[in-house]
């Protein structure tokens, strides 16, 4: 089922963020345990993340499709175009299609950690607007095409301005809704839904939420992806960062209280950065859906 069609059916979606695993182990423990732990969460859509580099795309869609298969939810690949040619990039959207995947969230990606200069070559699409322009192009309606926004604008982008401004290029060029970067200020999240429709921008935007599970994690993350830690953050986990069972107790109070405000302000959902753990969000589903 395409993601836009639950739209039509429900004002508010619950959905789940999961990444392919790096070991063996972990392929096991996602697919026999955590995979059946969720499903029974009843998520509106789960959606498999995929490697900057390409390396796990199999991995990817292949979880997809199990998804889809196994428990009969609505199910999303997410696609990163800078690291591949136009050429690969049609042969793994071939592959989508005939897995019967129906949602794509469509994303430039970061470039490699070992070569964070890279600069995408002429065969490469540069921007995820492009992405979008292909898959339109070639294959119509074919796919429910998801895109990400930053709240706290893109870590590249010059200005908020510029940055709403190729975001309303992205769904001008056929995106059908917006999953945000995570953020922990619900403000941040208000004011940037206020400037986005402001831009004209009619679809949904989705918040992204991290149910905190790791401060020295967190730090780690948010520099990486730009996202900015509120003091109240600090205040709340770093005087019990090395008790993992009060850091996660105290994760799950954090975004019951977001993730409540959010709904309450007329988000459109939410979806959860899982990381692949059941128990946090267990307890958020339960408290606020
Ligand atoms: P773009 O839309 O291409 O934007 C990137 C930058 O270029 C922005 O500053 C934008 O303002 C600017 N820009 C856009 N179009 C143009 C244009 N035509 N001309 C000039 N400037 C332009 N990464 C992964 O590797 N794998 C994942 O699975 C993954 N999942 C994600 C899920 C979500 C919900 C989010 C929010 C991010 C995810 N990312 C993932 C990270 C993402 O790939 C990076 O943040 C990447 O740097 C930006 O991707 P994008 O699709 O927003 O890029």
């Amino acid at each position: 089922m395409k993601i836009k069609e639950l739209f039509e059916k429900k004002e508010k979606t619950f959905s789940f963020e999961i990444f392919p695993p790096k070991t063996p182990e972990g392929d096991i423990k996602l697919i026999h345990e955590t995979l059946k732990e969720l499903s029974l969460l009843k998520p509106d859509f789960v959606s498999c993340t995929y490697g900057a580099v390409g390396g796990n795309k199999d991995k990817t869609l292949a979880l997809v499709e199990h998804i889809q298969k196994a428990y009969d939810i609505p199910s999303m690949a997410h696609l990163t175009c800078i690291s591949h040619t136009k050429d690969e990039i049609h042969e793994i959207v071939k592959k989508i299609k005939a897995k019967g995947i129906q949602n794509i969230l469509a994303l430039r990606g970061d470039p490699p950690r070992d070569n964070p200069d890279m600069v995408p070559g002429i065969d490469n699409y540069k921007h995820s607007s492009e992405l979008i322009t292909f898959l339109r192009q070639e294959y119509k309606e074919d796919f429910c095409l998801g895109v990400a926004g930053f709240p706290e604008m893109h870590p590249l982008s010059p200005t908020r301005e510029s940055d709403i401004k190729y975001l309303k290029h992205k769904i001008d060029c056929g995106a059908d809704f917006i999953i945000t970067q995570l953020f922990f200020d619900n403000q941040i999240y208000f004011d940037y839904v206020k400037s986005v429709k402001s831009a004209g921008i009619i679809k949904r935007i989705i918040p992204g939420i991290l149910p905190i599970t790791s401060y020295d994690g967190l730090i780690k993350f948010c520099k990486t992806c730009g996202a900015t830690v509120p003091e109240k953050v600090h205040k709340i986990f770093a005087p019990i960062k090395d008790n993992p069972e009060q850091i996660v107790k105290a994760g799950i109070e954090f975004a019951i209280n977001q993730c409540k405000e959010l709904l309450s302000n007329g988000a459109p959902g939410i979806h959860f950065y899982s990381l692949n753990k059941v128990q946090p969000l267990k307890d958020i589903i339960n408290s606020v859906r």
